[in-house]
């Protein structure tokens, strides 16, 4: 089961030769990359770490040489300045910092990605500033475009015609309070940019969402270890800090990130399905979702069901297999939930990500069939 990314049905624009699919986004400290090296080597899975304010340059050679020394190579690991993202960050048509690129190459990654400012709604200015600078950092740079959602729901045909005459690949992020692929238009707006592309387009700090992703084409997506790093906040949410939420686990039957107390009530509601509850991942070992307890058990299962999901609905070798697996797949566990919800008369609504993809299939082929 090994390295069972590595090499597999790569996308059309494939980031580099033997570009695993699937990533973890995960924080910048030891702890993360000690949590993540064995999952990541063991599973073949890169790994993007995002870092925090201060000493950047130091922080990243710490965390090289760790993840280094514990799986071998730094050839799947990103580092995301981040930016983008929290107060104080940088906005609009902000200067990339070439010494961060040379700071990752001098580590030894495979690609170096821009420190990007975050590019406000309609701002076509600071959109081609970035591609612009970005173009003149050399081959083996990944442009972070750190977006306003309305880059997808309005604005996806400019920024895919950017995009494609830039010429160089490119890694979305997504600025939403909570899901921002549970909003149909986001969807449509990113199918309709996947299937334009003419470059390389990976999704990083997503969801689930990253399967969808990959099956409408993208190099590669990143499922963040906790909820912060599925998606980024806007910036005036995104200061307080002191909350501290809820662990939740990724649920595969119903495809769906529940609470572990909601996961541990609907398994006692409901003992005439345990093949709803059952997870044959390493952390389960084919019990019930009730032995998750804490949180790294929790993304360490989550990220296992993922990396199996996605196994299932990217088999195919051809594109529009797996667009139709990956809508099977959602169309599957919407039903589930519906069932959930019947059997045991809890709450047990369906993610709106589901909806919102089979909506964007349904909108792709009607454009096809035309
Ligand atoms: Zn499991």
């Amino acid at each position: 089961m090994g390295q069972r990314w590595l090499g597999k049905t790569p996308s059309l624009y494939e980031l580099y030769p033997a570009c695993p699919e699937l990533f973890v986004h995960t924080g910048g400290t030891l702890r993360d990359v000690h949590e993540t090296a064995d999952l990541t080597k063991a599973q073949g899975m890169g790994v993007v770490m995002s870092l925090n304010r201060g000493d950047q340059h130091e922080r990243l050679k710490v965390l090289a040489r760790e993840h280094r020394r514990l799986t071998g190579g730094l050839e799947h690991v990103l580092f995301d300045a981040n930016r983008y993202s929290g107060a104080n960050r940088r906005s609009g048509s902000a200067p990339l910092d070439g010494r961060w690129i040379d700071a990752q190459r001098r580590a030894g990654t495979r690609m170096a990605l821009t420190d990007s400012p975050y590019l406000p709604s309609g701002d076509r200015d600071a959109l081609r500033s970035i591609l612009g600078q970005a173009q003149g950092l050399g081959g083996d740079v990944l442009v972070a475009l750190p977006v306003h959602l309305n880059w997808l729901t309005r604005d996806a045909d400019v920024l895919a015609t950017a995009i494609n005459e830039a010429g160089i690949p490119v890694a979305l992020m997504l600025e939403h309070a909570k899901d921002p692929l549970g909003l149909q238009s986001a969807v449509i707006g990113l199918v309709r940019v996947l299937t334009r592309a003419t470059v390389s387009v990976s999704l990083l700090r997503s969801d689930v969402s990253v399967v969808g992703a990959i099956a409408w084409g993208a190099s590669m997506g990143a499922v963040g270890t906790e909820s912060s790093l599925r998606h980024f906040v806007p910036a005036k949410q995104g200061g307080g800090g002191g909350h501290w939420p809820s662990i939740s686990a990724f649920v595969p039957s119903s495809m769906a990130y529940r609470t572990l107390d909601t996961i541990n009530a609907a398994i006692a509601a409901d003992p005439d399905h345990p093949e709803r509850w059952v997870c044959r991942c390493d952390v389960c070992a084919g019990a019930t979702l009730d032995v998750i307890h804490s949180n790294v058990q929790a993304y360490r299962h989550s990220l296992l069901a993922i990396a199996e999901l996605a196994d299932h609905a990217l088999a195919g070798l051809w594109d529009f297999e797996r667009s139709l697996a990956w809508s099977s797949a959602c169309r599957h566990a919407h039903t589930i939930n519906d069932e959930v919800h019947a059997d045991t008369g809890m709450k047990w609504r369906p993610p709106a990500y589901l909806g919102a993809w089979l909506k964007a299939a349904q909108m792709a082929d009607i454009k096809l069939t035309i």
